[in-house]
């Protein structure tokens, strides 16, 4: 399965390309039997942020999204699954994750979105997907990867909408 990318213009861009995620994730989430894992990656600004606010819009949610700098982890609920934000920027020590208890976020029925995925190296799950922003100006450039076999359906599901 080959990547999806998309140049994206504006924010607004950003948003949408990562709704059409969120929307994929939506229609697999209640068939999984682990959590959904999407690492969202690239340099600070890139759009991380702005696009796990796109994916969270895909399951109803229409209010700002803050990055859990300090506390890690932000929780989301639908009604059809739960979304666990993370942003592990400050994250000392990838332990730290076992402290926190991680386990108990990466249940079936959950959705984990994880920035910067490499501070908890080791410790954090595989992912199913990822989702790379670089700037490429005056926008963004977006490339979504499958990393395993759920991943690859997910990513059918968002390549079949526009
Ligand atoms: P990160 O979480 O990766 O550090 P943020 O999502 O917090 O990044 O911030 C990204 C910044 O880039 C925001 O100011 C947002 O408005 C802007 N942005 C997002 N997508 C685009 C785009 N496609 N083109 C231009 N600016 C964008
Ligand atoms: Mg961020």
């Amino acid at each position: 399965m080959p990547p999806v990318e998309a140049y994206l213009a504006d924010e607004a861009a950003t948003v949408a390309f990562a709704e059409r995620l969120g929307q994929a994730l939506g229609a697999y989430v209640h068939r999984a039997e682990q959590a959904l894992v999407v690492f969202l990656e690239g340099d600070l600004g890139a759009g991380k942020t702005t696009s796990t606010r796109g994916l969270l819009q895909a399951f109803g949610h229409s209010g700002p999204v803050k990055s859990p700098t300090y506390t890690l982890v932000e929780p989301y609920e639908f009604a059809s699954a739960q979304v666990y934000h993370f942003d592990l920027y400050r994250l000392g020590d990838p332990e730290e994750l076992e402290y926190m208890g991680i386990r108990d976020y990466f249940t079936a029925q959950s959705i984990c979105v994880v920035e910067w995925p490499s501070r908890g190296e080791g410790v954090l799950p595989e992912a199913d997907l990822r989702l790379q922003v670089t700037t490429e100006a005056p926008g963004r450039r977006a490339k979504v990867e499958a990393c395993s076999s759920v991943g690859v359906t997910v990513l059918n599901e968002m390549s079949s909408t526009v």
